[in-house]
């Protein structure tokens, strides 16, 4: 799988959209770039079942991604999220299904549930999104705790804390990472003077910039492109090679972190 998929947030929302984004997703998908994710929150299902359409045909060469909320997440509830999912996904089995983030319920309580569905096929792995080292730390003492295959957190330039601890930890103890928010949703990151310094050294554009950046850690970036022009413009990230002097450029404008930060969300 390529180290870069595609993310999903507020897809399914506009059905004056939903063409394009149907679209989009397929041509990453021819593009190799397949793993992509969703979740539950996303519109409220609206996002999962506009990827239970745009995979019709394409389902076995996609690695999906869906997540639980935290308020669904006891055992039975997670149980049950799963499934709603996957009726709206249009699919048998989620290859990962992830904690979105931590709430009031155990994490021994989600892992538990977590655990069952993989015994009945429908999910072939559990992760988790938004854990700083602690809560990894303290999942890895849970039973089966240490089954946890992902963790899903925000990194891009402007975000670059989990590089002092969080990044290494899931190195070390094989827990892939995957980066959301890559481009920084579209904002003020790609206006950034820095970034278009070197995108004109590369003839590249910022967001290629920010997800080559991204993809020199061993991680899975996941933007979300609403249209093919993105995606194919995303796809050509994967061809750059980001100099020393790039880096530094970068550095320049966002330090890279000297002490612990506390994991930044959205
Ligand atoms: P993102 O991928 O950093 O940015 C998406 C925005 O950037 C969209 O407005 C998109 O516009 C634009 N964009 C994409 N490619 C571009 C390009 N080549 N040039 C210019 N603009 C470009 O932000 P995100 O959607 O927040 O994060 C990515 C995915 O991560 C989400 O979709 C979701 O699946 C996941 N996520 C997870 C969490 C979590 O808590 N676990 C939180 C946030 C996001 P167009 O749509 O017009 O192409």
């Amino acid at each position: 799988m390529l180290p870069l998929g595609q993310g999903t947030w507020q897809m399914g929302d506009s059905p004056g959209k939903r063409r394009d984004e149907i679209a989009a997703l397929r041509r990453g998908i021819e593009l190799g770039m397949t793993m992509i994710d969703t979740a539950e929150l996303y519109g409220s299902g609206r996002s999962e079942s506009l990827v239970g359409e745009a995979l019709e045909g394409m389902r076995d060469q996609v690695y999906l991604v869906s997540k639980v909320l935290p308020s669904n997440a006891s055992t039975e509830g997670t149980r049950g999220a799963c499934e709603a999912s996957l009726r709206r996904l249009r699919t048998e089995v989620l290859d990962l299904y992830l904690l979105h983030w931590r709430g009031s319920y155990a994490l021994a309580e989600t892992v538990a549930g977590f655990e069952q569905l993989k015994q009945e096929g429908k999910i072939r792995a559990w992760g988790v999104s938004n854990l700083d080292v602690d809560d990894m730390e303290e999942l890895q003492g849970v039973p089966e705790g240490r089954a946890c295959a992902a963790n899903q957190v925000l990194y891009n330039p402007e975000y670059r804390g989990v590089e002092y601890d969080l990044l290494p930890w899931c190195e070390e103890h094989k827990v892939t990472a995957i980066a959301y928010s890559p481009v920084g949703q579209g904002g003020g990151l790609l206006h950034s003077s820095s970034l278009a310094k070197v995108a004109s050294q590369h003839n590249a554009t910022p967001a290629q910039i920010a997800l080559a950046w991204c993809l020199r850690k061993a991680l899975i970036a996941i933007p979300k492109a609403g249209s093919v022009q993105h995606v194919e413009e995303n796809r050509a990230a994967l061809d750059l090679q980001l100099t020393e002097d790039d880096l530094a450029v970068i550095d320049t404008s966002y330090p890279p972190p000297k002490k612990k930060q506390r994991l930044a969300t959205l």
